[in-house]
């Protein structure tokens, strides 16, 4: 997703045995792999209600009979079976721990179903601060969706909510009223039709992480397409409204352009087995792996700005690339603790300016990026507090960007480039990381020492000052406000000539031959200067 409000990502000072519970790998976790969902829930739009239950699979990893299991009031569990036999639980607010009757045997698998109703909350401003959406679109008919990155998939369904633990493979029925259609992720593979309602059978065979999960129910029309790319023939479906069929048809046509581009720079789709989807719902949109959701008014940029402010901006559609970016980094690469969400942000807004480089040229990318560097607000740093699900800063999305751009002046090597962010495509696919797994990817990779580098950008909100004196034929530079041992080369460009220097915390100089009447630093490193006489 993306927020401009930095207010939404706040910094708690204080944390509560609930924001642990929710945010920690607990014990009643820690003791078993999720491996499988079947998630089966009514919906109904004129009550706001819904009703259903979880098929909870997993495999056991060591001895424990206490399982914790995630749903947040006012829902309610109704009740927990194993083999058909109720089984007891206790609850403290958001996290249920449910008493298992027999032993758990190492490397075995096993189910438990929990059931449960209620009013979900209602999403304030979705997709931020998400829940459900209960609107209607403009013929009267409901048009309703989900989304929760953050608030947690227990806003709306009872799962093992923390991002470490992603299910192989899921099953989602749907149930709406016989007028509506209900698109979640994956692929259809089945509709019941009874009285007065309908079941949309939908399935992953990818693993998932629980925020990706969605229901989306409307009025909707459907069309297709096919996009033959690195792993074969890739499934196209559109849902929309019945009445934007002929604006999104126009709109979408940038769904095979981006695909063009991402799998050029990142490698193939992720999840050619489940397809690929855009959805039409009533907010702004969401990475909702393989269900991307779209609410962007069928307009290029974000709801018809430019972020950039370089006009570049208006040159794609925002939710169709930063949205379907997340299907490389979110969804098949995806955060263990929310506190690295800038593994999903910082590369997903950086996927716009590679969109642009793709099709418009390395410049438009430049300019793009460059120009995005007015959102950062260098408030609270990138990585958030681990273990207690909380987020860093917004500066994750442009701020994350403009280091990611800064790094490829650093490679100095396009191609080489490509391959670092293809590399670590494959090398994490599919997979849930750490911050530090990334930082020392990307180190090994490029052959650099980064830990100064990523320590800079990521944990501080110092952006380093390059501090410089001209005189005659040389150039002093030092940096300042940097953390230690932060030694970054930098590009110059001394009377139109272009070289490398290699400021630190302490003076150095270079002398060139004639007097110099320009210097100033490659825009492309995000850096600042301060001149001095
Ligand atoms: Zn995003």
């Amino acid at each position: 997703m993306y927020s401009q409000d930095t207010g939404l990502f706040h910094n708690h000072q204080e944390f509560t045995k609930q924001d642990s519970l929710r945010g920690s790998i607990t014990p009643e976790r820690a003791w078993w792999d999720l491996t499988y969902y079947h998630l089966d829930v009514n919906v109904d739009p004129g009550k706001k209600n819904i009703s259903g239950k979880n098929t909870i699979g997993y495999t056991v990893l060591k001895p424990n009979q206490t399982l914790q299991v995630d749903l947040q009031p006012p829902l309610k569990i109704e009740k927990v079976t194993q083999n058909g036999k109720e089984l007891s639980f206790s609850s403290e607010a958001n996290a249920h721990f449910v008493q298992l009757k027999k032993q758990q045997k190492i490397g075995s698998y096993d189910e438990i179903v929990v059931h449960y109703s209620g009013h979900p909350k209602e999403a304030i401003r979705a997709p931020w601060d998400g829940g459900f959406s209960w609107k209607k679109d403009e013929n009267g008919n409901p048009f309703v969706a989900t989304s929760c990155q953050g608030l947690g998939a227990s806003v709306w369904w009872p799962n093992k909510d923390h991002m470490y633990d992603e299910v192989d493979s899921m099953k989602i029925s749907v149930t709406v009223p016989k007028d509506l259609m209900d698109v979640s992720n994956g692929r259809l593979v089945g509709i019941d039709t009874h009285k007065n309602s309908k079941t949309f059978h939908w399935k992953v065979n990818n693993p998932i992480n629980n925020y990706g999960v969605n229901v989306n129910i409307g009025d909707y029309v459907h069309f297709d397409g096919k996009y033959e790319g690195d792993k074969g023939t890739l499934d196209l479906d559109y849902y929309v409204l019945r009445d934007n069929l002929e604006k999104a048809k126009k709109q979408f046509k940038q769904v095979p352009k981006m695909l063009k581009a991402f799998e050029h720079w990142f490698g193939p789709y992720p999840f050619y087995e489940d397809g690929f989807k855009l959805v039409e719902v009533p907010y702004l949109g969401m990475e909702h792996q393989s269900s991307v959701t779209y609410g962007n008014q069928y307009k290029n940029g974000y709801l018809g700005r430019d972020l950039s402010g370089t006009g570049w901006g208006l040159k794609f559609d925002f939710i169709i690339i930063h949205e379907s970016g997340h299907e490389w980094f979110a969804n098949n690469i995806t955060n263990k603790d929310i506190a690295d969400m800038w593994i999903h942000e910082s590369f997903t807004a950086y996927s716009e300016s590679l969109y642009l480089d793709y099709h418009f040229g390395k410049k438009a990318a430049s300019e793009y990026v460059i120009g995005t560097r007015k959102n950062i607000q260098n408030d609270i740093p990138i990585i958030g507090v681990y273990d207690v699900n909380h987020e860093g800063s917004g500066d994750m999305y442009y701020k994350g960007a403009n280091m990611l751009h800064t790094l490829r002046q650093l490679v100095e090597d396009d191609e080489k480039w490509r391959s670092i962010l293809r590399g670590m495509n494959e090398e994490f696919y599919h997979q849930t990381v750490t911050s530090q797994q990334i930082e020392t990817y990307l180190s090994e990779q490029t052959g650099k020492d980064l830990i100064a580098f990523f320590n800079q950008y990521l944990r501080t909100t110092q952006i380093p000052v390059l501090e410089y004196k001209l005189k005659n034929g040389t150039v002093k530079f030092q940096y300042s406000n940097i953390v230690a041992d932060f030694d970054m080369p930098l590009q110059v460009v001394v009377n139109d000539e272009k070289k490398w220097i290699f400021p630190s915390s302490e003076w150095k100089e270079i002398s060139v031959k004639e007097n110099i009447q320009t210097f100033k630093v490659d825009e492309d490193f995000y850096v600042e200067t301060k001149v001095l006489k």
